[in-house]
């Protein structure tokens, strides 16, 4: 088992594109995903962006929910306690104020603006519960998996105040750099082995952002504010869109409509490994689930 491999911060491998990246060869839309209305935890109302049937598409993404709700009964009740093994959460949070517990002893307020990595590894227990009694809750929830190598590394979490998150500007456009790089500038978060970029990018109305990434990454968008254009397909709010691995591409652009446009942009390195899934345990082989199961039942998580 290898010691703190989650932790692992990590200087990019990848030199920095300029900030005056043109894209010659962008990536098409593949695909649009509406995603799946669904509740977790205890009650709270989502909508399942990123379901496990385009796990293998979208490797090394296992899952993005977006919640979003003015009404507390669609999120008072949070997330109490429950365990996760083999990969690790981001959870980004647009509005709103979240707590965060685990088993590890970490705790957290994740407040507007602000960004949790957690690295589960091994196994975490932990609790995800609002701490507003009205008002807004809209955010993200992303799962990156680990590589087959680190799914039991010691588990980790970091917390990312809204005034720490790296901000690039361009011509019309503001991206937050949560993980890798845009326009020149480097991201809060890197990560070796699957290589992620997740940006949160402002439009404003016709503006064009410019995204360099190699074709091997698999990459989509997800609209939640206005609507956007990929290669001449429109991508309205509330929708995914899967970005084609074409060879020889070069990068994504995209372009905001006439209202603007807010959009969540994450692309990463496949792992080609297996996936074997169990709700909050994902592991490579189903053997490794079942001792998932039982280290949990047994109170080895904690
Ligand atoms: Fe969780």
């Amino acid at each position: 088992m290898r010691a703190a491999a989650g932790g692992a911060i990590i200087a990019s491998m990848n030199s920095l594109q300029t900030p005056d990246f043109v894209s010659q060869r962008p990536r098409r839309v593949e695909r649009l995903v509406a995603g799946q209305p669904t509740s977790d935890g205890a009650g709270v109302k989502l909508v399942r962006v990123l379901t496990q049937d385009l796990q293998r598409r979208l490797d090394p993404f296992l899952m993005l929910d977006a919640f979003g709700s003015d009404s507390r009964d669609d999120y008072i009740g949070g997330f109490p306690d429950h365990p996760h093994r083999g990969f690790e959460t981001v959870t980004y949070m647009l509005e709103g104020r979240m707590r965060h517990r685990d088993s590890a002893g970490n705790e957290g307020l994740l407040t507007n603006g602000a960004v949790q990595w957690m690295t589960a590894g091994r196994g975490v227990i932990h609790s995800e519960m609002p701490e507003q009694e009205d008002g807004r809750m809209e955010g993200f929830q992303l799962w990156l998996n680990l590589p087959a190598r680190d799914k039991l590394c010691e588990p980790w979490y970091r917390d990312i105040p809204s005034a720490e998150i790296p901000e690039a500007q361009a011509e019309g456009v503001h991206v937050r750099v949560i993980a890798g790089q845009a326009l020149g500038v480097q991201g809060a978060m890197q990560r070796e082995a699957t290589a992620p970029t997740y940006l949160d990018v402002h439009l404003a109305p016709g503006a064009r952002f410019d995204q360099a990434l190699p074709p091997a990454h698999n990459a989509f968008v997800y609209v939640y504010r206005g609507a956007l254009t990929v290669a001449g397909t429109e991508v309205p709010r509330q929708r995914m869109a899967v970005l084609a691995n074409t060879p020889g591409s070069d990068g994504v652009v995209l372009t905001a409509g006439a209202e603007g446009a807010r959009a969540v942009f994450i692309a990463g390195q496949p792992l080609n490994e297996p996936i074997a899934q169990y709700g909050p345990f994902v592991m490579n082989t189903n053997q490794e689930i079942y001792q998932a199961v039982e280290d949990f039942q047994a109170g080895r998580l904690a």
